[in-house]
């Protein structure tokens, strides 16, 4: 698809400047990822987090005797602008994740009692298969690696999260006291040619 052929097309040209520059072609510079908290007040937060549970709606389509009659027509007739505005309510923020900070928790719970899907424990550590079974709903998708924290200050125990059910509402960190769970938008950033160009450079530049 395009999103593949535009990722090959920055692939091959850091691949030609390296050539170009006798580096190995092999190589690239690590990806990279910044985290911005989006916290605006007590409860103000700079995304959309309502969490909206309607059912996907289905696409308009032409009439299949519409569709014989004239057969180079476009199908689908795409929503209104107040279907389209309920659509986009559904988003799940995945771009705004959970962060952590365990020495910051007091382990008073408020985050476990207010998280809608029960998708936070604070437990024991344990062998993982061991641990999915006895969070507060049972992890059972093992393709989602589970969050575990580091060990609490209070009583050594750990905050654990399953990123499967989480519907990044934010409330976790509305209620927390302390601060330790934030909500923070993340941006990835991957490396294009002039990128590697710049690296190359700033290396030529210290050994000269
Ligand atoms: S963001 Fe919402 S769903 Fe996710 S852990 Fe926090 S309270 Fe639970
Ligand atoms: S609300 Fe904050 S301090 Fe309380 S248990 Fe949750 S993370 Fe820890």
């Amino acid at each position: 698809n395009i999103i593949w052929a535009v990722e090959h097309g920055h692939q091959a040209a850091i691949s030609i400047h390296r050539h170009c520059e006798r580096q190995p072609v092999n190589e690239r510079l690590p990806p990279g990822m910044n985290l911005q908290s989006r916290k605006m007040g007590m409860h103000e937060w700079s995304y959309a987090n309502d969490y909206s549970p309607v059912e996907r709606r289905l696409m308009p389509h032409v009439s299949l005797k519409e569709r014989f009659k004239k057969l180079n027509i476009e199908v689908e007739l795409g929503f209104t602008a107040e279907q389209v505005e309920q659509e986009v309510q559904r988003c799940l923020n995945c771009d705004v994740q959970t962060v952590f900070v365990a020495k910051l928790c007091i382990e008073c719970d408020a985050c476990l009692d207010i998280c809608p899907v029960d998708c936070l424990t604070i437990t024991e550590n344990g062998p993982e298969a061991e641990l999915r079974a006895r969070l507060k709903a049972p992890a059972r998708n093992l393709a989602q690696p589970l969050y575990v924290s580091a060990a609490l200050p209070q009583t050594g125990r750990v905050m654990v999260k399953d990123e499967d059910l989480c519907v990044h509402c934010g409330l976790c960190a509305e209620r927390c006291p302390t601060a330790a769970w934030d909500m923070q938008k993340s941006q990835l950033h991957w490396p294009h040619a002039e990128d590697e160009a710049r690296a190359l450079e700033a290396r030529k530049t210290k050994i000269a």
